[in-house]
């Protein structure tokens, strides 16, 4: 396990990134691995501005949120002063949303059906442009959690490829909160590999470790760069 530490406050930030780059990179030299190829995602969600401009301030420019309304409020200002800044969505959408989150977002990781497929490709097909889309796979087969279902991955991968034509890029997953994230990392990293698929988001704060030895390319952090998350 990631050891946690106590909570930074909010001028430690630029701090505790610095160190988890240096942790990243020695988890990933004993593990093989090019430490360039990982990804710190900061996960802000619930988290105010401020904090994000912390970040952004030490020259970190990757983030996750997991409301489209939420990143709606806070990132078009940041985005306006900070170009560079990329934003993924690692949080259920709903085809409601789609005009807006394919407008906001540089990465959609949370393609789970058909039909979100479906209402993505046409709003790419209105627009004329496409965030990166990753799937996101309920490694767990967690009745109440999004995802695909593993056993319909393969079938769901293809259809997103040649019947949607979106620009798939990566795999997402969020393992059983009681179950040794080991197994669910490689069954992610084993689909990714059957498919040619390069990217793989997976790994927080307590787990990071394991998600770099098994193949991750963006782990998403949220509590370990910004304290324990206020309550909503
Ligand atoms: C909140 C969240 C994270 C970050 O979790 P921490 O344990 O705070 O690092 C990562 N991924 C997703 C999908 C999240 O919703």
């Amino acid at each position: 396990m990631v050891d946690m530490q106590t909570a930074p406050p909010l001028c430690e930030i630029p701090d505790r990134i610095a160190r988890l780059k240096e942790q990243i990179g020695s988890i990933a030299v004993n593990a093989g691995r090019d430490p360039e190829a990982i990804n710190l995602m900061a996960v802000s969600k619930y988290r105010p501005a401020q904090a994000v401009r912390e970040a952004l301030s030490c020259g970190h420019r990757l983030f996750g949120e997991n409301r489209v309304q939420e990143a709606a409020q806070k990132y078009p200002e940041l985005k306006a002063t900070h170009p560079e800044l990329t934003i993924h969505l690692i949080g259920p959408l709903q085809t409601n949303k789609v005009r807006e989150a394919v407008n906001l977002f540089d990465v959609i990781e949370t393609l789970d059906r058909p039909k979100l497929a479906q209402a993505l490709a046409k709003e790419r097909d209105r627009v004329g442009r496409c965030p990166e889309v990753f799937i996101q796979i309920n490694t767990g087969q967690e009745p109440q959690k999004s995802g695909i279902d593993p056993l319909v991955a393969d079938e769901f991968i293809k259809k997103v490829r040649e019947e949607f034509q979106l620009p798939l890029t990566g795999l997402m997953c969020i393992p059983p909160a009681n179950e040794e994230p080991a197994m669910h990392f490689a069954l992610l990293a084993e689909c990714a590999r059957r498919h040619g698929i390069t990217k793989l988001s997976m790994g927080m704060s307590a787990d990071f470790d394991k998600a770099i030895c098994l193949g991750a390319t963006e782990i998403r952090l949220g509590t370990s760069i910004f304290g324990p998350r206020p309550a909503r």
